[in-house]
């Protein structure tokens, strides 16, 4: 650990100077603490399925309410996690939190899968695989994780093992990301996912790139024949949303159908029906 530290400070000088490294150290010991003292909660995103104009699942996306620095986002705070170990803990409070939330919802009658975003650590760490399984058996809650096959890359035989000991107690393993990393059709031919994600990377400028539609279409056909469905993320247009539906993508995640949102915003989300009505629009032309 120390040693890691020293390489990372040594790293962090170069790039932007003394402050970025005291911030980065702060940080991670700030995080320690944070996860004990309830500084973390849970904003949900929505996955809308477009032929079925329905949400058929949301992704939990953690937040860090800071006492002095305010709201931090994961980007920031994910990596010293991974490197500290503190990832064991938080991602074991995420998976705690997201069964809890998922029993709140289904009291009111919203049926939802709980997709959790899982570090490339903790797929060659057997204690955590051990418990986190533990958690979603007794508890039965339909979840799924989203993993990238970035990593998968440094110990793909013990990863895909762990993938599958999740996948044969129902969770969904979905592929986040895809086509941002190191992507590599013989990690895709192997792992046993059901969904893959395209990255926002390829969806933002959808319709005003010429390559991302060919490249996403491309990768919807490929997908689907390995029989996965797909989620493309980052839609936030109209016109995004009316271009992978005709290319055939299955469920849209992104800015236009919803930010991400606590829990009470989500229920209240659910209940207003207004994503119902602008995923009918979109297959009006295609329905008739
Ligand atoms: P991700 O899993 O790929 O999540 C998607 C990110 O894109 C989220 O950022 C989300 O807020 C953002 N996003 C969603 N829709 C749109 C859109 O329409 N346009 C644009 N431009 N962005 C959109 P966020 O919440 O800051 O999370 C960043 C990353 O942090 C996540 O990427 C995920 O890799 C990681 N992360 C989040 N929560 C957790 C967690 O509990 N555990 C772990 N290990 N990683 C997490
Ligand atoms: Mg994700
Ligand atoms: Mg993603
Ligand atoms: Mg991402």
């Amino acid at each position: 650990l120390v040693e890691s530290r020293t390489e990372r400070v040594a790293v962090a000088r170069d790039v932007s100077g003394d402050t970025a490294v005291i911030d980065q150290i702060e940080l991670a010991r700030d995080l320690t603490l944070a996860i004990e003292r309830e500084e973390l909660f849970l904003q949900y995103q929505p996955k809308v399925h477009l032929r079925r104009q329905q949400i058929t699942s949301v992704e939990a996306l953690v937040r860090w309410n800071h006492p002095t620095r305010g709201l931090v986002l994961p980007n920031d705070f994910i990596p010293l996690a991974e490197e500290s170990r503190d990832i064991v803990a938080l991602t074991l409070w995420t998976i705690r939190r997201s069964i809890q939330d998922q029993k709140t919802l289904a009291d009111k009658g919203h049926d939802l899968r709980i997709f959790i975003n899982i570090a490339g650590v903790l797929l060659a760490d057997k204690r955590f695989v051990r418990r986190a399984c533990a958690l979603v058996e007794s508890s039965g809650a339909r979840l799924g994780f989203e993993i990238t096959e970035t990593s998968v890359i440094r110990d793909p035989e013990g990863a895909i093992a762990n993938l599958k000991v999740f996948a044969d107690i129902g969770i969904v393993i979905a592929i986040d990301d895809y086509g941002a990393g190191l992507s590599s059709l013989a990690y895709l031919k192997q792992l046993p996912a059901r969904e893959l994600k395209i990255d926002k990377l390829f969806v933002t400028q959808l319709t005003s790139s010429n390559r991302d539609p060919l490249i996403v279409r491309s990768t919807i056909d490929l997908a689907h024949a390995l029989e996965m469905e797909v989620v493309a993320e980052g839609v936030e247009t109209q016109a995004a949303m009316a271009l992978l539906s005709v290319m055939g993508c299955d469920m849209i995640q992104g800015f236009l159908i919803s930010r991400p949102i606590n829990l009470d915003a989500l229920i209240h989300f659910l209940e207003d029906g207004k994503y119902q009505a602008m995923a009918a629009d979109i297959r009006a032309p295609f329905n008739r």
